[in-house]
């Protein structure tokens, strides 16, 4: 982005206009966590309310007319910024939810639901589910849980010690045992990316499904779901500009078609006696009850908004905030980053260490300092533990990111040890 395509992305945001601890401008780094609105998403929601609000796929009148319209677009704005069609778009509340979509459908096939077209995600004792060290909770809990239902066993890829997946174990822990391989996009705390044709060639030698965690991608990099050839995709609204309370779950059509449902109810029926039910084709089958419609409108202004930038123009501007980012790190005595030091392995989520000061006073020092990081483990404990650190801080950048403000956080990163005492001020 030049400098006025820039100052044009940051005028679109009206929370970065605000000040913080006593008048300091805000330096937002931690859209990782959740991303900022620009106002066409929040115009969205808004004239949705003000202007269209009905229940979608029912009434007979204009407006529920007018409300299935923006629901129906917005699903297709989802499907043409990831490349896919917009029946291969479910809407969920979250990438969480649409993780647990796909695991108790596979749950429910297991217990012999959905028929013999299910069949092919039933899961048996001695089956294999595999994941990476790297996880986000959300991409973790629930296959553990699955197994615990089926009695497959779960296995992972390990991380190497430069914060990358070791690719190189998926000719030994994918086997022909393997049924489903999860595995994230890019990592929310290392900022690594995945080498997803590889994982994607070995899990079809094999014949194992891929679920696809595309949280830190889909708002960051070109996606292309199609292209990439996974079999299930989740990601969420908020960290791509858009509301909370909506995310996606991504199939491939010839597998949402195949797959049982999860939440039964309204809306996802075609024919209901008081004896059996026969089930919606997708996405429908998946949408039980009364959606997010608002959200779901919001979420379709987000990716429309991506769309107009262009993702290889978002990319290129937050590789660049990625170099400032790892030189600022690397500048400070006592820090220690935590994932790839190579910009061209990641985007630009970057943890840290700060040795002898624990990751909660480095966020408070650079709150001090009008900076928002993120500090814990970020929902990803095992990746920590492998690392031999309880938490981490965080400094995430999004497409708002200035040059200024990294160097704002590097200046008062450099401040935080010897702010207690020790070492280590240029
Ligand atoms: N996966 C990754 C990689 C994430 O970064 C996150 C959010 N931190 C999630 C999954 C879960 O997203 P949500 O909380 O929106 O369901």
């Amino acid at each position: 982005l030049s400098a006025g395509e820039l100052a044009a992305v940051r005028a679109d945001f009206p929370l970065l206009r605000r000040t913080v601890r006593g008048g300091r401008p805000l330096v937002y780094l931690d859209s990782a966590a959740t991303s900022q609105k620009p106002d066409v998403v929040i115009d969205a929601e808004l004239d949705f309310y003000s202007e269209r609000n009905a229940a979608v796929h029912r009434g007979a009148h204009q407006l529920a007319e007018e409300a299935t319209d923006a629901y129906e677009s917005a699903r297709a704005e989802v499907a043409a910024l990831v490349g896919a069609r917009p029946d291969e778009i479910v809407w969920t509340s979250n990438a969480t939810a649409a993780i647990n979509v796909v695991a108790y459908a596979i749950s429910n096939a297991t217990a012999g639901r959905g028929g013999a077209a299910a069949r092919r995600f039933a899961l048996a004792p001695g089956d294999e589910i595999v994941v990476t060290e790297a996880e986000h909770h959300a991409n973790l809990v629930p296959w553990q849980e699955v197994a615990a239902r089926t009695g497959a066993t779960l296995r992972w890829i390990g991380v190497g010690d430069d914060g990358r997946l070791r690719t190189d174990e998926l000719a030994t822990v994918v086997t022909e045992r393997t049924k489903v391989l999860a595995f994230a996009h890019v990592s929310n705390v290392t900022g690594a990316v995945a080498d997803v044709a590889a994982f994607v060639a070995r899990a079809r030698e094999v014949g194992a499904l891929t679920v696809l965690d595309a949280c830190q991608s889909v708002p960051h990099l070109p996606v292309d779901l199609g292209a990439l050839g996974v079999d299930f995709a989740a990601f969420s609204g908020h960290k791509m500009y858009g509301p909370t309370g909506v995310g996606v779950l991504y199939g491939r059509r010839e597998l949402l078609d195949a797959m049982p449902p999860v939440l039964t109810g309204g809306s996802m029926v075609e024919v209901v006696t008081m004896e059996s039910t026969t089930f919606a084709p997708p996405p429908q089958r998946f949408e039980a009850g009364s959606m997010m419609v608002a959200q779901a409108v919001g979420m379709g202004a987000a990716a429309r908004y991506l769309r107009e930038l262009g993702m290889a123009a978002v990319a290129a501007h937050e590789a660049e905030m990625t170099r400032l980012l790892l030189d600022a790190v690397a500048a400070v005595p006592g820090v220690r980053l935590v994932g790839p030091a190579d910009q061209r392995d990641r985007v630009a989520v970057v943890s840290f260490v700060v040795d002898g000061v624990h990751a909660h006073d480095v966020g408070q020092v650079l709150d001090d300092a009008g900076i928002a990081v993120r500090v814990g483990h970020h929902c990803a404990q095992p990746l920590h533990r492998r690392f031999g650190v309880a938490a981490t801080s965080r400094a995430s950048a999004g497409v708002y990111t200035t040059a200024d403000e990294v160097a704002a956080f590097g200046a008062a990163l450099a401040t935080v040890r010897p702010f207690f005492g020790l070492g280590g001020a240029a």
